[in-house]
């Protein structure tokens, strides 16, 4: 066995209503002071009334940052960063999905008394120095993992996306209150849930930091989702299946913290970059594609992996049963019915060739002229 090191967020609390506990969780870190990070998605849903709830019932302040964005940029972690600071705030609480998760995380160090860096400074890996806000991420949706993660993926100008990666962005709670994602509607919860499996995936086959705490949580994860992921899509209010997910994302999260995820997504972040779709539908639309081109480097490692995934028509191999898992939760298949010309995809070949932090932990290497036949098979 090669060595490893695995890290990943000290405190975990799932529970169904746990958000009620959020200010006295602040309060066992010592805040007087919490600033919430989320989107009007959110407070349109009324998500946040047990947030509020438990603060109103506490001697721990509260403020409000409502206007995070899908595909965050730099100027919406700057104004919440400078909310924070004029808050006084001393914890910050991620509250929503992979983009509101995210934003927390930098601003908990942007936001802390003795940051010197400017957020220019933070990209990149290890960038970060100093120290952090206390940090608490409340998931929405099951898919990112960003409360088990060490990095924020941050749009910077038009189409480029630039991460964040550092320990200290390692969250110190994540709250997984699974009554938060009963109203998630089907197409959001497919597509997170099918991206929380593609992080399974890529982190069972990672080629660098590929490590057996990483590979248990990954096949855990594969198993959790592939059998709760129809029912959720289906049933939203099914709080069994709702919980499963959102430990599963959680579980895939741990895992590919450590064991990073590779081709998928270095080909899906140029889908979003120039199209605006979702993270988790970019990565299911290029999957099957991708997992086909590594399948001759990593046919072994698919074949350990697909008895574990369940689903609706749990036979083949693994491509066949993510293929039908993606076909059972409806989400569109080809990347010409999401409005995309096909002049358009060298573009996204050559942008996908500048996630190389992703491409060196693909089992297979891939090179522009690789990718471009992806997406024109994808298309
Ligand atoms: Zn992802």
């Amino acid at each position: 066995m090669n060595g490893f090191t695995f890290n990943t967020t000290p405190s975990i609390l799932h529970e169904a209503g746990g958000t009620e506990r959020l200010a006295s969780l602040c309060r066992e870190h010592g805040a007087r002071s919490a600033l919430v990070i989320t989107d009007r998605g959110i407070v349109g849903a009324g998500l946040l009334g047990a947030a509020e709830r438990s603060f109103a019932d506490s001697d721990v302040a509260v403020d409000w940052f409502t206007r995070v964005e899908a595909d965050p940029p730099d100027t919406t972690v700057r104004a919440a960063a400078e909310q924070a600071l004029a808050a006084g705030a001393d914890i910050i609480i991620g509250f929503g999905g992979g983009s509101s998760m995210d934003v927390a995380k930098v601003v908990a160090l942007l936001a802390s008394g003795d940051c010197r860096q400017s957020l220019e400074e933070l990209y990149g890996v290890g960038s970060a120095q100093g120290k952090r806000l206390p940090l608490i991420q409340v998931p929405t949706t099951a898919g990112t993992g960003s409360e088990v993660t060490p990095i924020a993926i941050i749009t910077t100008g038009e189409t480029t996306k630039s991460g964040i990666v550092s320990p200290l962005l390692l969250p110190d709670i994540a709250l997984l209150d699974p009554a938060l994602t009963l109203g998630l509607p089907p197409h959001v919860t497919a597509a997170t849930g099918i991206d929380a499996m593609v992080h399974a995936i890529e982190a069972y086959t990672s080629k660098i930091r590929k490590n057996p705490v990483s590979d248990a949580l990954a096949r855990e994860a594969l198993q959790l989702l592939s059998n709760n992921i129809v029912t959720a899509v289906h049933q939203g209010d099914n709080l069994e299946a709702r919980s499963a997910m959102l430990l599963g994302a959680l579980q895939a999260g741990q895992a590919f913290a450590n064991a990073p995820v590779a081709a998928v997504h270095a080909l899906a972040y140029p889908l979003g970059g120039h199209f605006h779709i979702p993270h988790g539908l970019s990565n299911s639309l290029v999957l099957p594609q991708v997992l086909r081109f590594n399948e001759p480097a990593a046919a072994t490692l698919y074949d350990e992996l697909a008895p574990l995934v369940g689903g609706p028509e749990p036979t083949g191999d693994l491509i066949h049963r993510m293929e039908s898992l993606i076909g059972a939760v409806e989400l569109p298949r080809r990347l010409r019915d999401m409005d995309i010309g096909e002049d358009v995809l060298p573009t996204l070949a050559a942008d996908a060739m500048k996630q190389q932090r992703l491409l060196v932990n693909n089992p297979r290497e891939v090179s522009e002229a690789d990718a471009l036949a992806i997406y024109r098979e994808a298309y």
